[in-house]
């Protein structure tokens, strides 16, 4: 793909028509208060939107990660493509598909993904922080961060979905603090998904590599320590990413395609494996690296 829209700042969103999937009603209310052994949480490099419909060895890491997971019975997405003031969770029964990027082919615009919502875990989740008051949202849907790669994941659809938003005005370490309070969902069914980028430089991208497995020297050496940090449990230093110099601040522009993390590692408990797949950069300032824990 050599399309330099991918460039452009996501335009606002389409209107796009709800279909709802009845057969997944089932899932989604009684349930979801259930223990249940605990879920893995994921965070996942989506890339360009493109992926959505592409086959690659990207997409192929999605699918390969959620065969080996307990079907789940509602997934909870933090995605970079929803900044909000204050923090909104998605309560509507059936969102709509959100087409949020400009510039790419008619058939990206057509994928519909009808998962349906659950409201009554939304409620659950706006009343789960101690530290933050977290809204019920009716107006939102699913964009591109969650259903380009969930699609992969769970192509029937038949999984709830509810996102919760990043909130402009919290710091890193408030991001972590929230993300925290989400943890007994884990043992709920709950499947938490961060969507976003670590190293995710547009306006630095090499167009002529983009579909190379290809770093520009501060890309390989911000990736490198992200990776080292996470390994090692070291959140501290991830959280405090604006004190690591020139080439964190190449690869985290803008923070939304990074918080994400945070909220995946905020949930990873005493003693739990992380590990890393999709671990390659494109493009010489753009990296698929993601990460799941537990
Ligand atoms: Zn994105």
């Amino acid at each position: 793909m050599k399309r330099k829209d991918f460039m452009l700042k996501m335009l606002a969103a389409l209107p796009a028509t709800s279909i709802a999937m009845n057969l997944t009603e089932l899932k989604t209310l009684a349930g979801s208060l259930e223990a249940t052994p605990k879920m893995p949480v994921l965070f996942l490099g989506h890339g360009s939107p493109m992926n959505a419909i592409e086959e690659n060895k990207f997409v192929q890491g999605f699918r390969k990660i959620s065969n080996g997971i307990e079907s789940p019975k509602a997934i909870l997405c933090i995605s970079a493509h929803w900044e909000t003031q204050g923090t909104k969770v998605t309560a509507m029964q059936n969102p709509r598909t959100i087409h949020d990027f400009g510039g790419f082919p008619k058939t990206l615009y057509e994928v519909q993904y009808p998962a349906p919502g659950n409201p009554q875990l939304a409620k659950e989740v706006s009343e789960i922080s101690k530290t933050s008051g977290i809204q019920l949202d009716e107006s939102w849907g699913l964009d591109h961060g969650a259903w380009s790669v969930i699609k992969h994941m769970y192509p029937q659809a038949d999984v709830p979905v509810i996102q919760l938003s990043l909130d402009y005005a919290k710091t890193p370490q408030q991001h972590y603090e929230l993300a925290k309070e989400l943890t007994p969902l884990r043992s709920k069914g709950i499947l938490i998904v961060g969507s976003g980028n670590l190293v995710h430089n547009l306006g630095a991208i090499d167009w002529r590599k983009l579909n190379e497995s290809y770093a520009f020297d501060w890309a390989k050496e911000a990736s490198a320590k992200m990776n080292r940090f996470i390994l090692n449990g070291d959140h501290q230093n991830l959280i405090a990413y604006k004190k690591h110099g020139k080439a964190f601040e190449l690869a985290i522009p803008t923070p939304e395609h990074y918080l994400p993390l945070l909220y995946v590692l905020a949930l990873q408990q005493k003693n739990e494996t992380v590990y890393l797949f999709n671990d390659e950069p494109l493009g010489g300032s753009l990296t698929m690296t993601s990460v799941r824990i537990g």
